[in-house]
């Protein structure tokens, strides 16, 4: 038992120790400046009968409950928007467990967990714009948080994090593909010095198009510098039924799971919002240097794992 003993072996690195601090400290920044905002904390949903489709293919993750069929969290997208009805709901967020049995093409991603955690958060009558300002803030939060509470983590990981004052930079897909490809998200993370958003990618049907331009999406990603690629993803949501169904439909979605949800859609009960999923792991990685996302978890969920626990 080889791997039972590189298990345990592992557990004695230091490293383990000073992630465990940074988990801490993240999580608990993440937590503080959104409340101190005014957001208030969901509980995560776990399954039902909707969840994110996602912009690629995975392995389904169902279970049956008394024949009902329901399907384990991908995201909490849905549920996000379902949630601003609620009184008082104006801003949300949620520390939600994600599962996502990807595909053995990614087996090789230092980036993709099978079960991963997301930080959450939805605003009511929100713009993009509005949540990449405040997605810009609550990262840098992040970092002199762990600057500041643990310095000797990350001296132990050998790791200096960068300070970032100037807002992080916005660009747009298009141009960027102009410029580098269509590899222009690795090109960029590897040679950019800060983090930085971009917007306008075509995904989700749930992604807001551009009323004014159709074709464009209000949509944006967070980008971590030095090769760390991916962060976050958010969007402005679409909300208006016939506009749901008509990029359903352009991505020749089952509607079946969705009676429930178009049904609340064309009665109006989905406020427009906008929000973000940032992925917890990943921030972890970025923060801690760490180049495999399995390096920051106890236990391995990396896309090749065996399982071992
Ligand atoms: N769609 C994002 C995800 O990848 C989350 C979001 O847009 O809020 O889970
Ligand atoms: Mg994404």
């Amino acid at each position: 038992m080889e791997a039972l003993d590189s298990y345990f072996e592992r557990l004695k690195n230091p490293d383990v120790e000073s992630h465990a601090n940074i988990r801490g400290r993240v999580l608990r920044s993440l937590q503080g400046f959104m409340l101190d905002a005014g957001f208030k904390q969901l509980m995560p949903v776990l399954m039902s009968p909707i969840t994110d489709p996602l912009n690629h293919a995975v392995y389904p993750a169902e279970i049956k409950y008394e024949e009902r069929p329901l399907k384990l969290t991908a995201s909490m997208i849905f549920h996000k928007q379902l949630a601003l009805a609620a009184k008082g709901h104006d801003k949300i967020f949620i520390v939600a467990p994600n599962i996502r049995l990807e595909k053995a093409e990614i087996k090789d991603s230092q980036n993709h967990l099978l079960e991963f955690s997301q930080f959450d958060f939805e605003m009511r009558d929100a713009t993009m714009a509005q949540a990449i300002a405040m997605v810009d803030g609550l990262v840098k939060h992040v970092f002199k948080e762990v600057q500041q509470h643990c310095k000797a983590e990350l001296t132990q990981l050998g790791r200096t994090l960068p300070s970032y004052d100037a807002p992080f930079p916005i660009y747009a897909s298009d141009a960027l593909i102009a410029e580098h490809g269509p590899q222009f998200e690795k090109i960029m993370s590897e040679k950019s010095k800060t983090p930085f958003f971009v917007t306008n990618y075509k995904r989700e049907f749930y992604d807001r198009e551009n009323p004014q331009r159709p074709g464009s999406y209000n949509n944006y990603d967070l980008i971590y510098p030095e090769g760390f690629g991916e962060g976050l993803s958010g969007a402005e949501r679409e909300f208006e039924y016939e506009q749901i169904l008509r990029r359903m439909r352009e991505l020749s979605m089952d509607l079946t799971p969705f009676g429930n949800y178009l049904e609340a859609a064309k009665r109006g009960y989905l406020p427009p919002s906008a929000g973000g999923g940032l992925g917890i792991e990943r921030l972890l990685k970025f923060i801690s240097g760490k180049r495999q996302i399995r390096d920051v978890a106890l236990f391995d969920r990396s896309v090749g794992t065996s399982f071992l626990f």
